[in-house]
């Protein structure tokens, strides 16, 4: 039964299970474990989603990151739509995807070069082959809690959805023989990556290593400024390469992104989510000694359909167009604050078992471990709790992300009088607990 007797909603959801798996598309949208029916949206604008009942939601979901400037705004959909007025697709380069790589390769340190592919998964996961393709050797290196999207080699202690799945946050149908190749370290811990770099056999296989450098896929736990720095030194000394995955901080956190801030240049950046506007789009990118491998000009084999489809390049340019506006990433933040400071403040207050931790529009508020660092403090987490403000939220109008293992998304749409009312909606329940 629903909670909040959706009955269109409910109807849509029980057709969708007769004809799709599990009745969603990606199995987050599932709603796992909170005992409440999933949404249905029917459309956004603004901070705002309606529901298939019409009920409306301030949304911090935003498509999981991707709408920095909230639903539908005018100018990128006015672009999108001229753009897909001369034709959607065609499977020939066009002029409008240099535009886009030009101004990612002119605002992020460590692009020189860049390949558009249709998914955050196919960035990872060719940025993964490349890595081994430049260096000869197999080994990928990772961190428990982190996701790179779904391709086999990243299967192994993964964050986001796949934890709900498998207590070993591994997936069925991924062969021994593949994840053999993939090692998954405690996030933040500098002595485990010493000593594995350090080890005469494992420093000698190891192609990458791949990092969210602010993890997003446990919730919000950003990496120590040492750490990623003992990761530039040592995948430097024994020649691998390091890869940032960026599908979720790229452009989120700042216009040099993460690796601006933590001033690192990786050797590959991986991104998603903003650099598409909304549409499935996204790339991979870096140093051009390593990007020749990649063919036509090397033997590393990548391709799509789809990729660098134009629809999603005019997106994408107006989205970071936009970003560009001076001062939008201190808004970003400035929102941001609106809601994690004073929520911070109450929970200190009430001395709860729980966190809040942020980056520049984005935040986790963590039930049950009173910091997040890496994968294991997660095992305090208290996921009833989750689920009461999960549902709490959800029928005061509030869409929080339906996961206590993701973060919530604040996009320029945002308006001061919903952040104030989420807020004080966050604050009343704390009171409560
Ligand atoms: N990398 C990170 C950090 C992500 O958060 C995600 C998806 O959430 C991916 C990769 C995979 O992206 P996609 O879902 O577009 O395949």
């Amino acid at each position: 039964m629903s909670l909040l007797n959706l009955t269109k909603s409910q109807e849509i959801f029980e057709k969708s299970k007769q004809v799709i798996a599990g009745g969603v598309n990606s199995p987050v949208r599932a709603f796992i474990g909170l005992g409440v029916d999933p949404l249905i949206v029917e459309k956004g604008k603004g901070d705002t989603i309606w529901d298939a009942d019409g009920k409306t939601y301030i949304d911090y979901c935003m498509s999981w990151g991707a709408l920095l400037h909230g639903h539908a705004p005018k100018t990128i959909v006015e672009k999108a739509k001229r753009r897909l007025e001369d034709g959607s697709s065609f499977g020939i380069a066009t002029s409008i995807e240099p535009e886009l790589a030009n101004q990612i390769v002119n605002l992020m340190p460590g692009i020189e070069e860049l390949r558009f592919v249709s998914s955050g998964t196919e960035a990872t996961m060719t940025a993964a082959r490349l890595a081994r393709g430049y260096t000869g050797r197999s080994l990928i290196i990772k961190f428990n809690g982190h996701y790179h999207g779904h391709a086999d080699l990243f299967l192994v202690q993964a964050g986001s959805g796949v934890s709900q799945v498998s207590s070993t946050s591994c997936s069925e149908g991924v062969p021994h023989d593949i994840v053999k190749n993939t090692l998954s370290l405690p996030f933040n811990d500098l002595e485990k990556v010493r000593q594995l770099f350090h080890d005469p056999y494992y420093s000698q296989q190891i192609a990458g290593v791949i990092v969210e450098p602010i993890a997003a896929n446990m919730g919000v736990v950003p990496a120590a400024q040492e750490f990623l720095e003992l990761l530039r030194v040592e995948t430097n000394r024994i020649g691998a390469v390091l890869i940032f995955d960026e599908v979720i901080s790229g452009f989120r956190v700042g216009l040099q992104s993460a690796q601006g801030l933590y001033d690192i240049d990786p050797d590959l950046t991986c991104l998603g989510k903003i650099v598409g506007g909304g549409f499935p789009a996204a790339a991979f990118g870096g140093k051009k000694k390593v990007m020749e491998h990649l063919a036509p000009t090397g033997g590393v084999y990548q391709a799509g359909t789809l990729s660098g489809n134009p629809v999603a390049m005019q997106a994408g340019l107006e989205t970071l167009q936009l970003a560009m506006r001076m001062g939008f990433y201190e808004e970003l933040e400035a929102k941001t604050r609106l809601i994690t400071e004073p929520v911070r403040m109450a929970l200190q207050d009430r001395n709860l078992d729980a966190c809040l931790q942020e980056a520049v529009g984005m935040f986790t508020l963590f039930w049950g471990p009173r910091q997040v660092r890496c994968f294991e403090d997660l095992k305090q987490l208290n996921k009833e709790r989750f689920k009461q403000f999960f549902c709490y939220l959800l029928e005061r109008g509030v869409y929080f992300s339906p996961s206590p293992y993701e973060a919530c998304f604040i996009s320029a749409a945002h308006t001061e009088e919903h952040l104030i009312n989420t807020r004080d909606l966050l604050i009343e329940f704390i009171k409560d607990i």
